[in-house]
């Protein structure tokens, strides 16, 4: 993985948890940030460039549609393995692996290519490769290197790209995005729920999140829901890694006439906040949609990182759990609408998308995930290309029965 944004790491904690809890200590699961930790500067800069790039919606935007077709990305992946493969050929040297998964779009090709080369080597025996795609729909096309043995992809709409993308039919999975076993889990009643994280236990909660990185006009958004929410409802703020945003947010006044407003920094236990809350405001974020989903918020979503998330929004849309607003003073009106005033129609419309977003959660995703990587990391039956299948005969070929 790689910490660009929450989710690759989320993906990465969820599939270690499910291997944990479906085999016990059976499998060794190490969880390791490629670039950060073994690859040389300006490579090992990579998580901070994101975080940087993503900001600017122009810059990443660039760097995504210029990068996206495979007759640039291809010869650029493959200049730069040249650069970290020594980084890469050690970690394949420290950890051994029976079966390597990626859930990072920048880390398929390369290690993959690597991987061909040291097993014509004979420097490591033959390994499968997994890419398990945390994006949920439009995604980037680094996603799919046909050299790895599998895909799993949470959506129909990636499943195409994947084949499109030259990937067997075969070699694709659809079970769905991982999300954390905890989002399994029977949560204690609300009341108690409420009053263990803080909250109140009786007024209309709205959780709002940003991603890992507390990205958006999430500021802006507390102001208008302070204006037209006032003391009939409480705002949970998770800002992430943002810190700057929650020490101004922990600043703005509260009491009588005011919001109440329960700010915090980066949480692990985001499965309890959304289960406090009745619906969530978040940017176009696959893991906190998907997360929502399981928890049956509805969704409103207030943005999106270009590219990437934009397919995330006729998603909900379309599927009737929530909708897309952008602009603060309308994102609280709805939300009004939604929790305070809406009516009998809309109250009715509202428990509706609750149950519609429930409906469309798939919890159990990432145990068929570890099930079928287990398989994998039993079988080696990775596609080494041409040259190596040859040399290694059968077990160079896909099994794809
Ligand atoms: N997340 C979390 N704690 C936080 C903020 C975010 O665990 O305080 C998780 C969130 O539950 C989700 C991930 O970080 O699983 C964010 O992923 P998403 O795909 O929504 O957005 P990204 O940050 O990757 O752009």
């Amino acid at each position: 993985m790689s910490n660009t944004g929450g989710g690759h790491k989320a993906s990465a904690d969820a599939i270690k948890a499910a291997f944990e809890e479906k085999y016990g200590n059976k499998y060794e699961i190490t969880i390791v940030d490629l670039w950060k930790e073994h690859t040389p500067h300006p490579c090992s800069a990579m998580p901070d460039t994101y975080s940087f790039l993503v900001k600017n919606a122009f810059l990443w935007w660039f760097t995504y549609t210029t990068s996206n077709p495979r007759l640039i990305h291809v010869p650029y992946l493959t200049a730069v393995s040249f650069i970290v493969s020594d980084g890469l050929n050690q970690a394949f040297d420290l950890y051994q692996p029976d079966l390597v998964v990626s859930v990072h779009p920048l880390m398929n090709h390369i290690p993959v290519r690597i991987m061909e080369e040291r097993i014509k080597k004979g420097s490591m025996p033959p390994t499968n490769f997994a890419t398990v795609v945390t994006d949920f729909t439009t995604c980037h096309n680094t996603w799919f290197c046909p050299g790895a043995t599998r895909v799993f992809v949470p959506t129909s709409y990636c499943r195409d790209l994947a084949v499109q993308n030259d990937m067997h039919p075969e070699q694709v999975v659809l079970h769905g995005l991982p999300i954390r076993p905890v989002f399994t889990r029977r949560l204690p009643p609300r009341p108690k729920l409420r009053r263990a994280l803080g909250m109140d236990t009786e007024l209309p909660a709205v959780l709002l999140v940003g991603g890992g990185e507390g990205m958006g006009a999430l500021e802006e958004t507390v102001s208008q829901l302070d204006a037209k929410l006032g003391d009939k409802a409480q705002v949970v703020v998770i800002c992430g890694r943002n810190q700057k945003l929650q020490k101004r947010l922990r600043a703005r006044p509260q009491g009588p006439g005011h919001l109440k407003l329960v700010v915090t920094g980066f949480v692990d236990n985001i499965h309890e906040w959304m289960g406090a809350c009745d619906a969530i405001i978040t940017k176009a974020g696959p893991g906190t949609i998907a997360e929502a989903l399981i928890c049956g918020l509805p969704i409103l979503l207030n943005g999106n990182v270009p590219c990437q998330e934009e397919g995330n929004i006729p998603y909900v849309v379309d599927n009737r759990v929530g909708a897309f607003e952008t602009r603060p003073a309308v994102i609280a009106s709805i939300i009004r609408s939604w929790l305070l005033e809406g009516g009998e129609g809309m109250r009715e419309e509202f428990a509706d998308m609750g149950r519609r977003s429930k409906a469309l959660g798939r919890p159990q995703a990432v145990y068929e995930i570890v099930h079928d990587l287990a398989d994998l990391a039993n079988e080696p039956y990775f596609d080494y290309g041409p040259a190596t299948a040859a040399l290694l005969g059968d077990r160079g070929r896909h099994d794809l029965g």
